[in-house]
């Protein structure tokens, strides 16, 4: 039987407590009494939570037993920065998906509104994949990383191999290039860096720069996908030959 799960508001060693929404919602809802049973979300990791008290609108937990938790598969999607409403979209079901890390990206083609004020959208980014990750269960909270211009998040260093989406490409499916990455990293799964273009595509110069920081272009296929399909099917690719 899986326990319900909370993401704790604040915590101790051994206590947790929510408040606001989730502590309304457990207290009017589901009529919370001490003694009830809970998983926690505190710090990263999951506990067997036990209420202990109830203030206000305030629960408060005993943190008895940690709870076996599943880690974020080692995926960081580079998100070209294309219409919110979809990106929004995209970072849902990658957070559901397990992916870790997010980094939103300007590119060329992205639009120019959009470009301008993705800054000001990273804090409910941030939120939404917070609430899909308590909705989907997850014991951690993928980090969304702050607006970086294309060519500072090529060239990241990093030692995750380095995956271009690219729509152009037609030899060298993702599939194959994460199964090479699998059978060469032996026991560890090794790390996965995938980058999305945006509605216009890449540039030529972007695929250049790409490819001169060691990133492989990898196809989906022969049909042009979304940037919002790009993103999941690439992220479920890597989730299932991880998992
Ligand atoms: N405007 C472009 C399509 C851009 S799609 C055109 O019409 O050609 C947005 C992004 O999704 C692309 O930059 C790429 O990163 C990804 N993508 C879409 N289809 C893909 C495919 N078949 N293979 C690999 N990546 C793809």
């Amino acid at each position: 039987m899986t326990r319900r799960r909370w993401i704790a508001d604040s915590w101790d060693q051994s206590t947790a407590s929510l408040t606001g929404e989730q502590a309304s919602h457990l207290i009017r809802v589901l009529r919370a009494q001490a003694g009830m049973e809970y998983d926690i979300v505190a710090g990263d990791r999951v506990w067997h939570g036990v209420i202990a008290g109830i203030s206000g609108d305030a629960v408060r937990f005993n943190l008895m037993a940690e709870v076996e938790a599943d880690p974020a598969l080692p995926i960081t999607l580079l998100l070209s920065i294309f219409k919110f409403d979809r990106l929004e979209w995209a970072i849902e079901k990658a957070t559901e998906l397990g992916v870790e890390r997010i980094v939103p990206v300007i590119a060329r083609r992205s639009e120019k509104h959009l470009a301008q004020s993705a800054a000001n959208r990273v804090e409910r980014w941030r939120r939404i994949a917070r609430e899909a990750a308590k909705q989907s269960r997850r014991s951690d909270i993928p980090t969304i990383e702050d607006v970086l211009p294309l060519k500072t998040a090529a060239r990241q260093n990093s030692d995750a191999k380095r995956l271009l989406l690219a729509e152009q490409e037609r030899s060298t499916t993702l599939r194959h290039a994460v199964e090479e990455a699998i059978r060469d990293a032996g026991e560890n799964m090794p790390a996965i860096r995938l980058a999305i273009g945006p509605e216009g595509g890449w540039t030529a110069e972007e695929e250049a720069l790409f490819g001169v920081e060691g990133w492989r272009s990898v196809s989906l296929g022969p049909r042009i996908l979304r940037a919002e399909t790009a993103a999941i099917t690439a992220a479920a690719v890597v989730a299932a030959l991880m998992e």
